[in-house]
Parts: C-alpha cells; sequence; structure tokens
C-alpha cells in the first residue's frame, strides 16, 4: 500500500455509520471473492507499534470459519475483536469491551452471530434435555407444570455457561414461536446486545452520550455475506 494511503487513514471518517459502511464495504469485497486484504503490509505493521486507533470492537462466535477480519476485509489496527463460542458474554468479555469503549474510544461496536453456529445447537439440545427431565418428572404433572412455568428462571440458574446464555435465547424464540435456526441466532444477538448493555455502566454511559453505536449482524456461511439485524 503506497505512503499515501497510509497517511490518509488517519484522515478517514471515524464516525460510527461510517466505519460501519467501511466494514460492511469490505464484506461486500470479500463475498464477491475480490478482498483487498487491505493494511497487512510490513509499513502498516511499523506505524501501529506505538499506538493502535481501531475505530470499531467486534464481538464475534469464536468459530473458525468467522473470523471478522477476513469477512470484513480489514487490517492491522482496524478491529478489536473479543471472540467466544456463541459469543457468549462474561465479565473477561465485559471487561475487553469496556477497554475497547473507553479507552481506545471505538464508535462502534459489532455483534456478530452466524450462520449454522454449533453453541445454538448445543443450547438447544441441553434445553431439550432439561425440558424433557421437567415433564418425566414422576412426582406429577402438576409439579411439572409449575416446573415448567419457572423454566426461564431454571435456565438462568443452570451450571451450563452455553444453557444460561445461549439457552435462553433459544427458549425466548421458541416462546415468540420462531422455530428456525436462524431465528434462534438473530435472538441470540439480539439477547446479546440487551445483556451487555444491561451489565455494563461504560457502555451505557458511552450509548447515552452518542460515543457509541452497537449493530447486531449475522454472518452467512453460505453467501459470505453479512446479513445486518434491526430488532
Ligand atoms: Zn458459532
Amino acid at each position: 500500500m503506497a505512503e499515501d494511503d497510509q497517511l490518509n487513514r488517519d484522515d478517514q471518517d471515524t464516525t460510527a455509520n461510517a466505519t460501519w459502511s467501511r466494514l460492511l464495504a469490505g464484506n461486500r469485497r470479500f463475498a464477491e471473492g475480490k478482498p483487498e486484504h487491505p493494511w497487512q503490509d510490513a509499513t502498516t505493521r511499523e506505524t501501529l507499534i506505538d499506538r493502535q486507533n481501531p475505530d470499531a470492537a467486534v464481538l464475534a462466535c469464536s468459530d473458525s470459519r468467522v473470523p471478522p477480519e477476513i469477512v470484513f476485509d480489514a487490517g492491522l489496527g482496524d478491529l478489536f475483536t473479543v471472540r467466544t463460542a456463541g459469543q457468549i458474554i462474561d465479565d473477561a468479555v465485559l471487561a475487553s469491551l469496556e477497554y475497547a469503549v473507553a479507552k481506545l474510544h471505538v464508535s462502534l461496536l459489532v455483534i456478530l452471530g452466524h450462520e449454522g453456529c454449533g453453541a445454538i445447537d448445543t443450547a438447544a439440545a441441553e434445553l431439550d434435555a432439561m425440558i424433557a427431565a421437567t415433564t418425566e418428572d414422576p412426582a406429577g404433572s402438576l409439579e411439572a407444570a409449575d416446573e415448567m412455568a419457572d423454566l426461564d428462571e431454571r435456565i438462568a440458574e443452570a451450571d451450563s455457561i452455553i444453557l444460561r446464555t445461549v439457552g435462553l435465547s433459544v427458549w425466548q424464540a421458541r416462546e415468540s414461536e420462531l422455530e428456525e435456526h436462524a431465528d434462534f441466532e438473530r435472538v441470540h444477538v439480539a439477547r446479546t446486545i440487551e445483556e451487555l448493555v444491561t451489565r455494563s455502566e461504560v457502555i451505557q454511559n458511552a450509548l447515552a452520550h452518542d460515543r457509541l453505536m452497537i449493530v447486531g449482524a449475522r454472518y452467512q456461511l453460505t453467501t459470505g455475506k453479512v446479513e445486518v439485524l434491526s430488532f
């Protein structure tokens, strides 16, 4: 990449909308099989030795097929990424994202789920097992009905972190009569955003002062495209 381009990156529009447009443009290049692999050269690496100034943070699934830098055709210094299976939030994830917001001043936070997420499969299976165990309760159908009514609480208190987090999303989707795997993935992104905002004062403050925009998205393995979710 030419030196002029290097200088220009500092001048690019870093508002959340402009950043999101750039990421989506990168995803289009990737999906069309025309990635530019920007900012991955030695000169870029050298300019980033003493500082980083990413415009966006991404919380994505750890799935090997969904690396944010590749699917958004981004480079060194572009994205602050946190990845866990099913983009589950815990204290370490919260602290990492809060660092990106409070210290690195990212203007955009992308929550990226994806098609064919194994964490959703696991959570749905664990949820089915919990429901089966509840309804097969030999103590009597009345007690079983009570336990089913409290199912959300029982999910929230489960030992399995996948069930507590992703499982609750699957359960909420089913309560809304959504049965498609893709819908579970979309609902889980929405719930992840909700949880993030509920649990983090740093993120609440940044949103309240228009210093941060949060977007939900779902990467499609079949097309390579990122589907923008609106809730
Ligand atoms: Zn996944």
